[in-house]
């Protein structure tokens, strides 16, 4: 092989081959974390990962196993760490501390053209030089693929990411949103076990998004990949992912299913990244939730004690006042994707609220609130004053 070639085939070894075992996460902070991903067959363990850049930690102590076939996506703010993760499993940054481990083997210490894994990266990195086709058909080409099957493939991919008759152009002659589709499908060519996806879908428009999104999933489940999803879209997670991972500055806040993302949220950065969500603090105890201004009738709870009762916005109705019901007043009103939400003054606190009707309520409005409570989660106060 020349050396251009070498050069070539060990970068697409760093880029594309990215295969894992993906576990699960407990850092220092993840007591009580359900981050070991049930009852399947684990594909990747992360134990204890550290990765530090100076005086920055951008992974923290963070363990996680991922199952064979799962899809898991991972979210959290921006800087958290999503990428320096999935780079770590990748092996294209080698961690400071901490294992790796790919169907029982511990990879930490092997090349990341040596690791079954390939990763779609945030930016494309398509070869400039290549066309669409040979970029695409690149991996292929370097494990020996015939050039006839090598054509064929290249052509169904394009297909599949809609963008047939391609295969001539050079990425410079591609939008930003294409070029994400062709590195998406190079990826796809090799049909790996693991991949890693670090926002693949973030250039895209919301129907080539939606389609797009359809196509990874099917992949996924034909192929039987183990899948990691970066995304910042929480209605990508909660639509796409068997697990949901919420990382907040290096470490995990919470793995879950989305239901229970959604329902049972740990935190309120967990509660707050999945739509808006009311947090009143309160002291519950046999039956009632006492706040600052009302005493609340609630379903029976063993657990007790000071809490936040962490209520979503359609689980609190407006409704005429009424004696038997707390009141609040109405300071703002909104329309949005079918709702009407009301901000309501209630004591101390500002509540979200849901309505039926937007016209029948205005600002300065005295108003009733209804609670439902079999649909609200507490969380003992000292989990809600900081980070977990
Ligand atoms: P985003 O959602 O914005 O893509 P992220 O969650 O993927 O962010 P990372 O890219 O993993 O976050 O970065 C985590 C932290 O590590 C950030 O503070 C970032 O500045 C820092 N960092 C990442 N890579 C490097 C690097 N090569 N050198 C120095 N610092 C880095």
């Amino acid at each position: 092989m020349c050396k251009k070639m070498r050069d070539i085939s060990k970068d697409i070894g760093n880029i594309c081959k990215d295969l894992g075992n993906v576990s699960e996460n407990m850092g220092s902070s993840g007591k009580g974390l359900n981050t070991a991903g049930g009852q399947g067959k684990p594909k990747l363990r992360l134990q204890n990962l550290t990765k530090r850049f100076g005086q920055e930690i951008a992974v923290e102590n963070l363990s996680l196993t991922i199952q064979e076939g799962e899809l898991l996506a991972l979210v959290g703010h921006s800087g958290c760490g999503k990428t320096t993760l999935l780079r770590l499993i990748s092996g294209l940054t080698p961690p400071d501390a901490g294992s790796i481990w790919l169907d029982g083997q511990d990879v930490t210490a092997l090349p990341a053209g040596q690791r079954d894994i390939v990763m779609v990266f945030q930016e494309n990195l398509l070869f400039p030089h290549l066309t669409v086709g040979e970029n695409i058909a690149f991996g292929l080409k370097m494990t020996g693929c015939p050039q006839k099957v090598r054509i064929q493939k290249t052509r169904q991919l394009l297909e599949l990411i809609q963008l047939p008759g391609i295969e001539n152009k050079y990425p410079s002659q591609l939008s930003g949103g294409q070029k994400q589709r062709v590195s998406l499908a190079r990826a796809l060519a090799l049909e790996p076990k693991t991949v890693l996806l670090d926002e693949p879908l973030s250039n895209l428009d919301p129907k080539l998004r939606e389609e797009l999104r359809d196509l990874i999933l099917r992949l996924h489940k034909e192929l039987q990949m183990t899948t990691v999803l970066v995304t910042h879209d929480r209605d990508e997670a909660m639509l796409m992912a068997d697990r949901i991972a919420v990382m907040s500055y290096g470490k995990l806040l919470q793995v879950d299913t989305p239901i229970n993302i959604y329902n049972q949220p740990r935190t309120r950065e967990v509660a707050s990244l999945f739509g808006p969500c009311n947090f009143l603090p309160g002291y519950l105890l046999d039956g009632e939730f006492w706040t600052e201004n009302f005493r609340f009738t609630v379903p029976a709870l063993k657990k007790g004690g000071r809490m936040v009762a962490c209520i979503r916005s359609e689980h609190i109705k407006v409704t005429r006042p009424s004696q038997d019901k707390p009141t609040g007043v109405i300071t703002e009103k909104k329309f949005l994707a079918g709702q009407s939400i009301f901000k309501v003054a209630f004591g101390n606190f500002t509540l979200l609220a849901n309505g039926q009707d937007y016209f029948a309520y205005a600002p300065g409005n005295e108003v009733g609130l209804e609670i439902d409570w079999s649909r609200v989660y507490f969380n003992p106060e000292q989990l809600e004053s900081g980070r977990a």
